[in-house]
């Protein structure tokens, strides 16, 4: 038997044969062509050809994992038609008199390499959708099929890596698990395969050899057991049988209420870090979305995005959501969440420094941005929005001038927009402590454990050797969560968890014994935190 070691990107336990799966990347060859003009034309009837096929895809995992989802067809069919993209083809095609091929698989490799050497990220892995437009292409023009997977029997697929195009058309009663060499947890694959609900690993270190062989793919614990010994597929057997039961029993509780046995309702949200992972939200039943953490729009991008760019990211959530809640923090950069462009300075104690809120109210115009932003999306479905980082009613009676002059600007253009629910993060002791003065100027708190632990047991959370020290169950924390609910509710506010402590199920029971209204957990946490209030009895 041999182990192999990636890490997880999707859960699951798969036993079956392997499938390495070789791109079809016979070489292009370069070839002199007299008629350049017909070459060009032959290039752009491709490039249609190419979209036609995306379209069709799109349309496909429409249905199959939701529009969020399926965008990346629609990017890559915005990608063909990219002018530095084409006119880098066309003018190889003009200027070098060589055949369409070997132009477009040129140009892919170079805007491929570019992109992988970028610093960012989000660029980096747009390096593995250029090449995956370009091969499209080049198949085309050499008249070769569009196919991933033959043959009947489901496997376990092995690539050196998956372009989101043939994730999605991976017949998924074909592939019981895959495994890649490269991408990353962020990239578009990973989002598609946690959709799809496949187990999937990434960063395995495998031989070609392994070809055919049969495996267990361990989606738990990243692992992939090539031939295992009796005894591991016989442990397997019944892992997988009790991870099959599990899902199917959670699953059971999909359209079910959030509601104790004794009958109290409570909202459960979910937690998103942006448009890609709504579709995760609908699929674990989410009533509504607690926290969208806005600054990963900042974070994936190389200048402030602008208000354009944040309006449509917005309205989308809002849109797929439907009429579900969807609470907007503003952004939250600094402390750990470094952005280049903001040009900050360097400073000795970041947690405790120039962040969020802090930021906002000093640069008031990158504020307004995000706010008209936030409110013109308002229109499009339901929208609330809360503020990071408050210690004092000074600072939220700022905001709310802000967003006075917001919304009289938007009056004066014509822009429409909704009723906003307006709320805090509740995560510095200040805003503890403060909380009956502030419960009366916003609709909602919403507790931020991950800070507020940090900042009350003065224990920095980025640090991995205070990690026995930090404890969220501290008596502190839930003293001060009990007198923020109090509090809170005095006013007529209502009070949410979307801290990490939110989703963790031996607190539930308490939490609902101190009149939570809200907990916002990520996704995959919906249902065990569902399950667990659904057997709760709060007055025993
Ligand atoms: C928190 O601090 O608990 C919180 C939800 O915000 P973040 O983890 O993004 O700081
Ligand atoms: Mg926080």
């Amino acid at each position: 038997m041999q182990e192999l070691k990636g890490k997880s990107v999707f859960g699951g336990i798969a036993i079956g044969r392997i499938s390495v799966y070789n791109k079809d990347e016979s070489t292009v060859k370069r070839v002199k062509i007299e008629d350049t003009a017909a070459e060009v034309k032959r290039f752009e009837e491709a490039k249609e050809t190419a979209k036609e096929q995306l379209q069709a895809l799109y349309e496909k995992a429409l249905v199959e994992v939701g529009e969020v989802n399926a965008m990346i067809f629609d990017v890559h069919q915005m990608m063909l038609d990219d002018l530095d993209y084409v006119e880098a083809i066309t003018h190889m095609i003009e200027n070098q008199g060589i055949n369409a091929e070997y132009a477009v698989a040129t140009t892919g490799d170079n805007f491929s390499n570019m992109f992988a050497a970028m610093d960012d990220d989000y660029m980096k892995a747009r390096a593995a959708d250029v090449k995956d437009i370009s091969n499209r292409v080049v198949k085309i023009l050499q008249g070769k099929k569009d196919s991933v997977l033959d043959g009947d029997e489901p496997v376990i697929l092995l690539a050196d890596d998956l372009a989101p195009s043939e994730t999605v058309q991976l017949d998924k009663s074909k592939v019981l698990a895959f495994v890649t060499r490269h991408g990353s947890t962020n990239s578009h694959t990973a989002i598609l395969a946690r959709t799809m609900n496949i187990p999937a690993l990434i960063g395995v270190k495998f031989e070609e050899n392994v070809d055919g062989r049969f495996a267990i793919v361990d989606g738990y614990n990243g692992s992939v057991y090539v031939e295992p010994t009796d005894d591991v597929v016989k442990e397997y057997e019944s892992k997988k049988q009790e991870a099959e039961e599990k899902k199917r029993l959670l699953q059971e509780l999909k359209g079910k209420e959030n509601i104790t046995l004794d009958g109290k309702k409570i909202k459960l949200y979910a937690n998103i870090g942006g448009v890609a992972d709504v579709a995760s939200a609908l699929q674990n039943d989410a009533e509504g979305i607690g926290l969208f953490r806005s600054e990963f729009l900042y974070l994936e991008s190389n200048t402030f995005p602008t208000e354009e760019e944040q309006f449509q990211a917005y309205k989308t959530v809002a849109e797929n959501m439907a009429g579900k809640k969807v609470i907007i923090r503003t952004l939250d950069i600094g402390a750990d969440k470094q952005v280049d462009y903001f040009n900050l300075d360097k400073e000795d104690n970041p947690a405790m420094g120039y962040r969020a809120i802090r930021i906002c109210l000093t640069q008031p115009e990158i504020f307004k941005t995000q706010l008209r932003a936030i409110f013109r999306a308002s229109y499009y479905g339901n929208i609330g929005v809360m503020y990071p980082m408050i210690i004092s009613v000074a600072e939220v009676q700022k905001i709310h001038a802000i967003v006075d002059e917001v919304k009289a600007e938007l009056d004066a253009q014509g822009l429409p927009y909704g009723d906003v629910e307006q709320g805090i993060m509740i995560e510095t002791p200040a805003a503890v402590m403060m909380s009956a003065e502030l419960a009366k100027e916003v609709d909602f708190f919403s507790i931020g454990t991950n800070d507020l632990t940090q900042y009350t047991l003065a224990i920095d959370r980025q640090n991995p050797k205070l990690d026995d020290f930090y404890d969220s169950h501290h008596p502190a924390i839930l003293r001060m969560i009990q007198m923020v609910i109090d509090n809170g509710h005095k006013e007529g506010c209502w009070v949410g968890i979307c801290g990490e402590l939110g989703a963790d199920t031996t607190l539930t029971e308490t939490f609902l014994k101190m009149g939570i209204d809200e907990l916002s957990v990520s996704p995959s946490m919906i249902f065990p935190v569902r399950d667990k209030i659904r057997s709760t009895d709060t007055t025993k």
